[in-house]
């Protein structure tokens, strides 16, 4: 069942999501590579500049830190040297004051003495500090390192600025409440007298003898002492580091390097390509900046360097402070540390391919199994399809099996026999040959299913239907019409002797007993044929033919098989127009009664009258009752005309003739019909009182056909309408099957001889007889006898001489209107016999 694109598709299914997949997560994979790869090239140019950046600010931060502790120890020397010369001179001021205090008895000259003595050995500041003892005047009285000039005036001492050293002094200390600081200029021990140096000095009055005693030190002295601190600060710090510090003093000369070698060589004599002044004190910013040199190896001393230094001029002492990183120390790092991030990434990418790859084959592992699933989901869905396009395509089958086939039967129903006409037609047509269509109904199958069941009667038909195929010729077919109703096709007869053959062979297949639920049954048909192209070339038509001949011979011969017969045909067809339009003859009132008088045999006087119905049609004309009174029994209108009849009836006679002891009877015709309808005594009665006519007066004729099919109920119905006073004649006596010898079993008040007896009656000895025997009987039983249809003198004296009382017959009067009646009875009043 499955096409071409189903198969696609489920090529499509089963393979195209585990392709996709795959397709995707190999590019997803190859997006991430790239990205990895793009980011280890990015990361390890971000290293390059972080790390030289960091490395940068390393050698900062080491110069900086130099650079603070020079600063540290540079101002801590001033102050180190104010703070020591003012606790010195106040040591000094003090010895002085506990030697003049405890020695008040000496003289002037000798605490002098003492004081001098006590202060002359006193040494600090590395031992070049001393303290000098003046006069407020300039006199000298002690100093230490020239006791020549003791007792000398040192008042107009200038330095090499020109400035009065003492006298600006002492003016100080005067101002400033007894002590002060000075600084001045003043030759160095050691060095050529014109060089003056600057000395920092303190000075405090000594109240008791005007003096000032002071003490003083070169400020360069001190420099010295923190530099070397400084130096010694960086050295112990550096001591095991290879960080690159170098000091240099302003004439470019190694104050410290991490190679001790190196200090105090002039950079020029190690490397000859850096320029002096570039590392010159006088070039290099005070707030420090980065050099990126390139030194190529001139010396056993300092390799191939190409590097950056950082720098920064120290003011105070004239120093550069520096430190510097190699770029090939850098870029080996890097290397280094490339090659381990490289190395990561490999691994990182390694990782990632295998995951990746991993994952693309469980992903398109999972979506082909995914596939497999759906594509075995599909299978399992297209073969249930197919299953259920095989059950409908089935029922489909059926159904139309059914629509064309009977389903008890199996035979062919009314849809499919069109068909098969239609076709054998046209198969006839062709061979130039004749088709009979034959309408076969069962006779009396209704009292089957009454007896048996209508299962029996199922399984009869059954039975009959396989008998019929059985003697089906090659192209002929039956088909069940209804009920116990079969339609043959008889295709491509030659001639009619043919076909009369086929309807023979059909009657024949009845003809044996069917065994049905082992009990033998015979069945009866009868048929109607009609013949393409003989009887009509249409297929409804050639149906329609059949079934009135059938209807014909059901009615005429049942058990016969009635050829289609145009004349037949008419008078079916005019049966079927008078019967549609008797259905409106009461509504346009074309019903009228007419009466036709009863006559005593003795007194040859009226007695009563019959009421006979007459029906006129534009159409038809006048229509016999002999032809509508049985149709209206079939079609139920003789309920309707029955009581017209009575009533008109009614009212005429009894406006022609009152209630009264000689007043005229009336007979009126019930059809049997009429009589076994539920509410008949009830209407009857209901119309006579309306009127008001005497129920006595009234004669019911009915006919024996009533008492052959339904006597145990007419019978209590005729009882009742006797009990009402209604007289009961049995008409047309002596054409049915009742016997006289029942007569006395039957609620009869009158027999009505039928006009056969009576018209034969004369010719016919047996008739003759017959009318003779039902006189003699009747007086037997009390009956009132009528004679009708007497026409004739010779048969009127005839009934008279044998004793019938009532006469009827055109012989005295036909039927007439009420006038006419009325007219005729004032006539023939004075009649003589
Ligand atoms: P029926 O009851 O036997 O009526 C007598 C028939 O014989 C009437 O025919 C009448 O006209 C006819 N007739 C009377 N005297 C003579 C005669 O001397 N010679 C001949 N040849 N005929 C004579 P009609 O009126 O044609 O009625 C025929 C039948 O129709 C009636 O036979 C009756 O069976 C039925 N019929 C008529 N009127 C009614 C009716 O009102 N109700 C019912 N249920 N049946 C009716
Ligand atoms: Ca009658
Ligand atoms: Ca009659």
């Amino acid at each position: 069942m499955a096409t071409l694109n189903d198969k696609k598709l489920v090529f499509l299914i089963r393979f195209a999501p585990s392709m996709i997949v795959a397709l995707f997560a190999t590019l997803t994979t190859i997006a991430v590579i790239t990205d990895s790869r793009e980011k280890a090239r990015l990361s390890s140019e971000a290293l390059y500049s972080n790390i030289s950046d960091h490395q940068k600010q390393v050698i900062a931060a080491r110069v900086e830190q130099i650079f603070t502790q020079a600063n540290i120890q540079q101002s801590k020397s001033e102050d180190n040297l104010k703070q020591q010369a003012s606790e010195r001179v106040a040591e000094a001021h003090r010895i002085a004051t506990n030697i003049y205090a405890n020695n008040q008895s000496k003289s002037e000259r000798e605490i002098t003495k003492m004081i001098s003595d006590a202060l002359r050995p006193i040494r600090f500041f590395n031992g070049r500090g001393y303290f000098f003892i003046y006069e407020f005047d300039g006199m000298n009285v002690m100093h230490p390192l020239k006791p020549h000039i003791e007792g000398t005036s040192a008042w107009e001492v200038v330095d090499k600025h020109g400035t009065l050293i003492l006298q600006e002094h002492i003016k100080r200390i005067e101002q400033q409440g007894g002590e002060a600081f000075y600084s001045w200029w003043y030759q160095k021990p050691g060095y050529p007298l014109e060089q003056e140096f600057e000395k920092v000095g303190y000075g405090k009055k000594f109240e008791p003898y005007n003096w000032l005693i002071g003490t003083g030190e070169y400020t360069s002295n001190v420099e010295e002492d923190v530099k070397a601190t400084v130096l010694e600060w960086v050295t112990n710090t550096q001591a095991g580091k290879r960080d690159n510090v170098f000091i240099l003093d302003e004439s470019g000369t190694f104050l410290y390097h991490d190679q001790p070698e190196l200090i105090g060589m002039r950079v020029g004599q190690i490397t000859p390509m850096l320029a002096d002044d570039e590392v010159k004190y006088d070039n290099i910013s005070a707030q420090g900046n980065f050099v990126t040199f390139d030194l190529p190896k001139s010396s056993l001393l300092i390799p191939n360097y190409q590097g950056v230094a950082y720098m920064r001029a120290f003011d105070s002492w004239k120093w550069v402070i520096g430190s510097t990183f190699s770029v090939d120390e850098i870029n080996s790092y890097i290397h280094d540390q490339k090659q381990e991030l490289d190395l990561q990434n490999r691994q990182h990418l390694s990782y990632l391919i295998l995951l990746s790859i991993l994952s693309i084959m469980v992903m398109t592992g999972l979506s082909y199994l995914a596939s497999q699933f759906i594509v075995k989901r599909f299978d399992k869905f297209q073969q249930k399809i197919a299953r259920d396009f095989t059950r409908l395509e089935q029922r489909k089958n059926q159904m139309q099996h059914m629509a064309l086939h009977d389903p008890l039967t199996g035979l062919s129903n009314r849809t499919r026999l069109s068909d098969s006409i239609t076709e054998g037609i046209e198969q006839s047509k062709n061979n130039g040959k004749s088709l009979a269509v034959a309408f076969l109904d069962l006779d009396d199958f209704k009292k089957v299913n009454d007896l048996y069941g209508h299962a029996t009667g199922d399984e009869l038909l059954k039975s009959l239907s396989r008998r019929f195929e059985a003697i089906l010729g090659k192209h002929d077919s039956v088909a069940r019409f209804g009920g116990d109703e079969f339609v043959f096709c008889l295709p491509l007869l030659s001639n009619l002797h043919e076909a009369t053959q086929k309807i023979n062979d059909i009657k024949a297949a009845l003809d044996a007993p069917f065994l049905i639920e082992g009990r033998p049954m015979t069945l009866g048909s009868s048929l109607g044929v009609s013949l393409y192209p003989k009887d009509s070339c249409d297929p409804e038509i050639l149906i329609t033919n059949a079934d009135i001949m059938l209807y014909r011979a059901k009615q005429q011969d049942k058990g016969s098989a009635l050829f289609f017969n145009q004349e037949i045909n008419h008078q079916i067809k005019n049966e079927y127009r008078i019967d549609q339009l008797l259905r409106g003859a009461l509504q346009r009132e074309e019903m009228s009664v007419v009466y036709q008088p009863q006559i005593s045999a003795q007194s040859q006087q009226i007695e009563g009258v019959e009421a006979l119905v007459r029906w006129s049609n534009e159409e038809l004309g006048f229509v016999g009752p002999d032809v509508f009174i049985p149709l209206a029994e079939e079609n139920g209108l003789i309920g309707n005309i029955g009581r017209f009849v009575l009533k008109k009836a009614c009212k005429d006679v009894y406006q022609i003739s009152p209630n009264g002891p000689n007043a005229l009877k009336l007979s009126v015709n019930v059809s049997p019909k009429e009589l076994l309808a539920d509410d008949v005594v009830d209407t009857i009665l209901e119309t006579v009182m309306d009127v008001g006519i005497d129920a006595k007066r009234i004669t019911l004729e009915v006919t024996e056909s009533i008492f052959v099919d339904d006597m145990q109920r007419v019978i209590p119905i005729l009882e009742r309408l006797q009990a009402l006073g209604f007289c009961i004649s049995l008409d047309d006596f002596g054409t049915g099957y009742s016997s006289l010898s029942h007569l006395n079993n039957l609620t009869i008040n009158e027999l009505k001889i039928d006009r056969s007896f009576i018209t034969n009656m004369v010719n016919n000895a047996q008739s003759n007889a017959l009318v003779k025997a039902i006189l003699a009987i009747s007086q037997s039983y009390q009956l009132q006898v009528v004679a009708e249809g007497v026409e004739t003198k010779e048969q009127y004296l005839t009934l008279k001489s044998y004793g019938c009382q009532s006469i009827q017959g055109y012989y005295f009067a036909k039927p007439m209107t009420p006038k006419a009646l009325s007219e005729w009875m004032k006539r023939s009043e004075p009649v003589e016999a």
